[in-house]
């Protein structure tokens, strides 16, 4: 039996990242913190630091400079410095630009393995318990907090139970949390590509007939391709010979990087709109994936998983009420259900407009991307949804 003041269950992108924001101040306060994942970041498969890269806004950035861990993350990021969007067929396009946005940088490339690296290796070992490999089985509501079982029969007791165990959590619908969701029969390939031409540090969005296409900038001339597809063509995606794959990649991307050479290791995610219909409830707080399951084209899901993690640990590290305080909890909620509603919104919206081929949304799809080219308020207000430093709900 182990008793400690916080337990994480899911040592993924979201729950290492929320050990690392609370650790500082933990030692401080004679917070006991367990993280309990089942696979190391290293150890070959891992979900949260497989084949993928993630998009990190600028104000993701900001809270790793906050949580000094951005001049390890920035040694293999790559900056974003421009972003065309377009339309496959149409002539319209926009062009967003970190110079006319007045940042360093639109946003970084990391690939999701150097980011797991990088922040289990931050991690301070005498205040964070690594329970790894280990899986939570279960949990049930005590009268001081949660008790965990893990599977080699460990019981956890904690004050407070983080749930950040990813989309698909099992614990989530063992605690009776429903769940809101939206399948988009639709399912994102993710390959790495390597082009003829020097990518220069843009990234590309581009709409097509299927869905939309983006090809993301990467260190050694690389781009990250997240590629949706209704689900049953992205199985015949999967099928193809690399040259068969890389030619139809060819014909819906075009050949503003050149030639398209190389692809590497391809892996299909199939998308669904999730949304926990509780977050907190005393004594525990569902986080990440478990508790918003976004599209990913819009780069949008960690981004905003990140900012929760910064309001929610800035809400426990200047509370005085006891860990697992359901007020104290709700205030967190409170503080980010505006953020939380407008990103999934605009994931959702982008999403479906973009992946239709209606003649009539299609050409409305041209006017908007037209109007974001030719309305600086309205560009500026979509560049800053799209680097996570989005604050009001309306282009001004
Ligand atoms: C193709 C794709 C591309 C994306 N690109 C971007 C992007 O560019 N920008 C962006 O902001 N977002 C992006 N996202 C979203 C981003 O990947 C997610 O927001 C992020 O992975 C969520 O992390 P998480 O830790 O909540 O969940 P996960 O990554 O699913 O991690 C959950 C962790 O919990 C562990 N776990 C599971 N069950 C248990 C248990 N019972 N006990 C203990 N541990 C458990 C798992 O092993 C795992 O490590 C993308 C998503 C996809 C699918």
């Amino acid at each position: 039996m182990l008793r400690v003041d916080v337990a994480i269950i899911g040592g993924g992108l979201v729950g290492a990242s929320l050990a690392l924001a609370l650790q500082g101040q933990a030692r401080t306060r004679g917070w006991r913190i367990a993280l309990i994942e089942p696979f190391a970041p290293g150890d070959g498969y891992q979900p949260s630091y497989d084949a993928r890269s993630t998009a990190l806004s600028y104000g993701s950035r900001l809270i790793y400079e906050g949580l000094d861990l951005w001049p390890a993350i920035a040694e293999q990021a790559t900056a974003i410095e421009r972003i065309h969007v377009s339309d496959r067929g149409r002539f319209a396009a926009a062009r967003l630009s970190a110079d006319q946005e007045n940042v360093p940088a639109l946003g970084y490339v990391v690939e999701n393995a150097w980011l797991g690296h990088c922040l289990w290796q931050a991690l301070d070992a005498e205040v964070i318990q690594w329970r790894c490999p280990a899986q939570v089985e279960r949990m049930e509501p005590t009268s001081e907090g949660y008790r965990l079982t893990l599977d080699d029969e460990t019981l956890i007791d904690c004050c407070l139970a983080i749930l950040a165990d990813g989309g698909r959590s099992s614990l989530r619908e063992q605690l009776g949390i429903a769940i809101n969701q939206r399948p988009y029969d639709q399912t994102a390939l993710i390959a790495n590509i390597t082009p003829a031409q020097a990518h220069g540090g843009e990234a590309f969005e581009r709409f097509t007939e299927s869905g939309p296409l983006a090809l993301l900038p990467l260190s050694d001339n690389r781009c990250a391709l997240v590629w949706t597809h209704p689900s049953r063509d992205a199985e015949r995606l999967l099928k193809l010979d690399e040259r068969a794959f890389l030619a139809e990649l060819q014909q819906a991307f075009g050949y503003r990087l050149g030639a398209l050479r190389q692809v590497g290791a391809r892996v299909p995610y199939p998308l669904v709109l999730i949304e926990a219909a509780e977050q907190v409830r005393a004594n525990l707080v569902v986080l990440g994936n478990a508790a918003h399951s976004l599209h990913p084209i819009a780069g949008q899901g960690f981004n905003l998983s990140l900012r929760d993690v910064r309001a929610l640990a800035d809400t426990l590290l200047t509370s005085s009420a006891p860990l697992g305080d359901l007020p104290t909890l709700q205030r967190y909620a409170g503080i980010q259900a505006g953020d939380q509603a407008r990103t999934v919104a605009f994931s959702d919206q982008v999403t479906r407009l973009f992946s239709t081929d209606q003649p009539l949304l299609a050409a409305g799809r041209s006017l908007g991307l037209l109007g974001l080219e030719l309305l600086p308020p309205a560009k500026r207000w979509f560049a800053r949804q799209a680097m996570g430093m989005g604050t009001r709900g309306n282009p001004q």
